[in-house]
């Protein structure tokens, strides 16, 4: 944490998840971003990509880019995501969603 408040600039999120449940079958999805980058309204974004757990024989990519940051009344934050996996074996996932929480704002 930064003397004026602001989150630390290079803070990242992790995140366990699930996608969608699509052709019956759903990956799960363990995520870790990349570090925050600055938005012009004075909040943040993160990026991140790889690939879903294999599963039903096959996996899939995604590269995504989160919302701003969500405030919780801790002092920590969090980003929705909502985004789709690539396709792959006839079909692809939708995967939304918060991440885990970080310090700051
Ligand atoms: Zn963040
Ligand atoms: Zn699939």
């Amino acid at each position: 944490m930064y003397a004026n408040g602001q989150s630390d600039p290079v803070h990242n999120h992790g995140s366990v998840t699930h996608t969608s449940c699509d052709h019956g079958h759903a990956h799960q999805c363990l995520d870790i971003t990349g570090p925050s980058i600055p938005t012009a309204s004075g909040s943040h974004v993160h990026h991140s990509e790889g690939w879903v757990m294999y599963y039903h024989g096959h996996a899939h990519y995604y590269k995504a880019v989160s919302g701003p940051s969500i405030g919780m009344n801790n002092k920590y934050h969090v980003h929705e995501w909502d985004f789709y996996t690539t396709h792959d074996d006839g079909h692809r996932h939708h995967v939304n969603g918060p991440d885990m929480p970080a310090p700051g704002v």
